[in-house]
């Protein structure tokens, strides 16, 4: 790592919708592990408030602070290679893009992945971001050790042998619990995958689910309200070899999932009775095309239209049951909506605050067009994730509280426990946060109803 002095300076930060803003007094950026310890050390002694910002592409408050934005953008890239058990250890401010380059230089790959690579490893796994793959499990399901920075400006080493309920409280952790310095990840060789995508009936995905899901890595798919139809992903490994410059794949990324959809986009937020219409447009113009890459360049595609975002993990048993009670309610409630349904699946883990946590699992995802009005929509549609004991992705939006989520959590106490004892002072909450543990501030102003932009500490 080069020793260039941190960047220390104040100005506004937004996250990548638009919805969270905030003024920090500093942000920082690290540029060794013994200045990010000394700073965060510092930070305690004289009790400032510290949250770390990865890609900002969380939709949920997780980074908003008025004190030190802290950034690990200073800190990336493969620290070690250990080519015996097939891991490497990288900086947690590394972004999935640059990791997915450098894992396939050295013929490596990671086993899975979510729909974007602009995030930070330790990002991603802090809200238990995940792909879709039934034999897969989320990303954080990849780490096997990390190096953690506490509020005192100590270092841990962590992992299932060193300090094991540390570890699994530390791998899906909201940056609660400390700085992630180094994230060390079980890798697979490099491979090539198939892609497929194609317009299906939304009841043909699901009268093949069980299927689709078993016979296929990765399966999911996108049902467009107001239609039959769904947009249906098929991702498998192949031995033919990647083809570069797919013109008509990168236009039809660039130009129409994103250019006319924006175009689209704009027209419904301008006049939303159009979302219907425009639905049924997008369903039509749905394409069938086939693509053949490295694994990481496929799982991510560009995503310019900017949006708000909640998803729920549901239970694998009751997933079609709550498809078909969204179906239900988007058409008796007549929601102004255009952007689809995304259905993804994943297996249980063992992490305590996965969403994943000990169940096979569904994730349900509902979006919004930035600026078009989305609170009575995710509020219907969160009231039937709450049914089914739908736990909340991390990253996106929902106005789940410390009790609710305690009862669907088995060891909430346990990770409430670690996180009071490693940081008493709190210097790594905000207000958001102090909610969403029940952590008494008094200053702390929170409602359970969706959130509109605010600046708070
Ligand atoms: C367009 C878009 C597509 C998305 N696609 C998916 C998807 O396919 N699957 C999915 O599951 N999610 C998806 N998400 C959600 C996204 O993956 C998560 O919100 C993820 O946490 C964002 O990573 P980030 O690096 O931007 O982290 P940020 O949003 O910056 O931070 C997220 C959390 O991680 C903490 N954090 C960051 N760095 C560190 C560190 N070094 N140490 C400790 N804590 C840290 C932060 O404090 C915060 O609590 C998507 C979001 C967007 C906007």
């Amino acid at each position: 790592m080069c020793a260039k002095p941190s960047r220390r300076f104040a100005r506004n930060w937004q996250n990548w919708s638009g919805s969270v803003q905030s003024t920090p007094r500093e942000i920082v950026t690290p540029r060794s592990l013994d200045e990010l310890a000394q700073r965060i050390g510092a930070y305690g002694r004289d009790s400032r408030r510290v949250r770390v910002v990865g890609g900002g592409h969380s939709f949920t408050p997780l980074v908003q602070t008025n004190d030190v934005l802290l950034s690990l953008d200073g800190l990336q890239g493969i620290q070690e290679v250990n080519g015996q058990r097939g891991t490497v250890k990288v900086w947690g401010g590394t972004r999935l893009k640059r990791l997915g380059n450098d894992l396939l230089a050295l013929g490596r790959a990671q086993e899975n992945l979510g729909d974007i690579d602009v995030q930070s490893i330790a990002g991603a796994i802090s809200t238990g971001t995940h792909g879709t793959g039934v034999r897969f499990g989320n990303i954080a399901t990849q780490v096997v050790g990390l190096t953690l920075v506490t509020a005192t400006g100590d270092i841990a080493e962590c992992s299932s042998d060193q300090h094991p309920d540390l570890f699994k409280a530390a791998q899906v952790s909201l940056g609660a619990l400390g700085v992630i310095a180094s994230v060390t990840l079980r890798t697979v060789p490099a491979k090539r995958l198939r892609f497929q995508v194609r317009r299906e009936r939304v009841d043909s995905c699901l009268a093949n689910l069980e299927r689709y899901k078993q016979e296929n890595d990765h399966f999911e798919f996108f049902w467009l309200p107001y239609t039959p139809w769904a947009q249906a992903k098929f991702l498998n490994e192949t031995d033919a070899p990647a083809k570069d410059g797919n013109l008509w794949g990168t236009f039809n990324k660039i130009v129409l999932e994103n250019g006319v959809y924006w175009v689209l986009s704009e027209a419904c937020r301008l006049a939303p009775p159009l979302t219907q219409t425009v639905s049924k447009i997008s369903a039509q113009a749905i394409s069938s095309s086939t693509e053949t890459d490295y694994s990481h360049r496929l799982y991510a595609t560009p995503r310019m239209v900017r949006f708000r975002e909640m998803e729920y993990n549901i239970p694998a048993e009751h997933f079609t049951t709550v498809l078909a009670e969204i179906r239900e309610c988007i058409q008796q409630r007549q929601f102004k909506v255009h952007f689809p349904i995304e259905c993804r699946f994943a297996h249980a883990d063992d992490i305590w605050l996965s969403p994943a946590y000990q169940r096979p699992s569904s994730y349900i995802a509902v979006h919004m067009y930035r600026g078009m009005a989305y609170e009575d929509y995710f509020a219907a549609i969160e009231a039937i994730f709450r049914r089914y004991q739908g736990r909340p992705h991390w990253g996106k939006m929902h106005t789940r509280t410390a009790d609710e989520l305690a009862a669907l959590y088995p060891r909430w106490d346990d990770f409430c426990q670690v996180r009071a004892t490693l940081d008493p002072q709190g210097i790594f909450l905000n207000d958001y946060l102090r909610h969403l543990f029940a952590v008494d501030a008094p200053h702390a102003q929170h409602s359970a109803a969706f959130p509109s932009p605010h600046n708070a500490s």
